[in-house]
């Protein structure tokens, strides 16, 4: 093997199905070769081609001189005592990025990142409040997946550690669902997330339906449209704010975007969601969006769309100057919009004590630039 050759070497951990049958097709080999290492590599988890028996000899020994399939290297793995395992990814550059596995009896959420930081700046959010260094390219984000599939589903040395802690009876041992609530705005590096949902909902690949794939947005309205006609996975917007002039302030990009013109994108999702509803998260901050006026105010919104209601406890973080609602107020904003007829959630807050809770994915963001245009970073 030469030099030239080694050079061109290509990692096809986070090919979809177009862009691998077009590498099979300009290298000469069939259509359907896509279909036979996909499954080697999304659903058995090998990354050796020597290992993928049904491939001839001199088609295995191709694929050695010209690709190879790789994931990014893990930097740490932590647990949690109620069974969230959190990893840090090392994405180069002094870098981290972190993926959370959150098992619980009927399922297990993998929750990915899809950008090192974030633009969108929330002022609740610890990634918001760290900064932006870049995009994650679709081989990053799938990694996050193929790796931790590999671990929990696939590897007995991390059963064996796992098993220890205390609620091991509540660990649901596979992936059954992902979500995009790691560090990022999925949707302001579409060009990247797109190739990976399709992979998540790919038959040959992770084989999840559209329902057990989230995305969740602060609301990047022209993406939202993009992503209905795409690959309409599941939605989540996060809300946090019923009316105009407190949203700008928590969710910056409602200056571009506002209430209404976020409504009118997510009734349009509708049309192709994979369930008859949406999810609105609305984190639950202490005397900023918690008064008996903005549920009064979520009560309207909600009304207005078929939706359902996520409220997510704020997770504080260094500096964040909020404090998270008490559960009376917490329990009131249940009370009175279940008592409209609007279905309501608390979310279960998990992994507190590794940091791996909502909001609390930091990672580590170096060299960050900053930019508040986010459409800098549609691509
Ligand atoms: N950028 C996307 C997805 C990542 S954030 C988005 O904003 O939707 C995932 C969820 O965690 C969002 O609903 C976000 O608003 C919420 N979140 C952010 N910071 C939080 C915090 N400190 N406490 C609780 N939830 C938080
Ligand atoms: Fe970005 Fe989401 Fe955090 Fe807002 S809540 S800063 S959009 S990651």
């Amino acid at each position: 093997m030469n030099e030239n050759v080694l050079a061109e070497r290509i990692n096809l951990i986070g090919l979809d199905y177009l862009a691998l049958s077009n590498l099979m097709q300009k290298w000469g080999y069939q259509a359907f070769r896509t279909v036979q290492l996909q499954k080697w590599i999304h659903r058995f988890c090998i990354n050796s081609f020597e290992s993928m028996t049904d491939l001839s000899f001199e088609f295995r020994k191709f694929l050695t001189e010209r690709a190879f399939i790789e994931a990014l290297p893990i930097h740490t793995q932590k647990y949690s005592s109620d069974g969230t395992v959190k990893w840090l990814f090392d994405v180069g550059t002094n870098n981290l990025i972190e993926t959370v596995f959150i098992p619980e009896n009927d399922r297990g959420t993998l929750c990915i990142s899809s950008q090192i930081g974030c633009t969108v700046n929330c002022k609740f959010c610890a990634t918001g409040y760290q900064g932006f260094n870049r995009n994650l390219n679709t081989n990053e984000i799938i990694s996050q997946i193929w790796l931790t599939k590999y671990l929990i589903e696939k590897s007995h040395s991390f059963k064996k550690k796992d098993i220890n802690h205390k609620y091991s009876h509540n660990n649901f041992q596979k992936i059954t669902n992902v979500v995009f609530m790691g560090m990022g705005e999925p949707l302001l590096n579409y060009k990247e997330v797109l190739p990976a949902l399709r992979l998540l909902v790919d038959d040959n690949a992770y084989a999840l339906s559209r329902r057990r794939v989230t995305i969740s947005t602060s609301g990047i309205v022209p993406i939202m449209d993009r992503l209905s006609k795409d690959c309409p996975v599941a939605l989540a917007v996060s809300l946090h704010a019923a009316n105009d002039s407190l949203r700008d302030e928590l969710v910056p990009i409602n200056k571009k975007y506002p209430l209404k013109c976020l409504l009118e994108a997510c009734e349009r999702y509708l049309v192709y969601a994979p369930r008859k509803f949406l999810t609105f998260e609305y984190c639950m901050i202490d005397s900023v969006n918690d008064t008996e006026k903005h549920v009064k105010e979520l009560i309207n919104l909600a009304r207005q769309i078929s939706c359902k209601i996520n409220l997510i406890p704020f997770n504080s973080f260094q500096n964040s100057g909020f404090k998270c609602s008490s559960l009376s107020k917490i329990y009131n904003f249940v009370q009175k919009l279940n008592d409209a007829g609007i279905v309501t959630t608390v979310r279960k807050t998990r992994g507190i004590d590794i940091d791996a809770a909502c909001g609390q994915l930091v990672g580590k963001v170096f060299n960050r630039i900053t930019i508040r245009k986010q459409e800098t970073y549609i691509n």
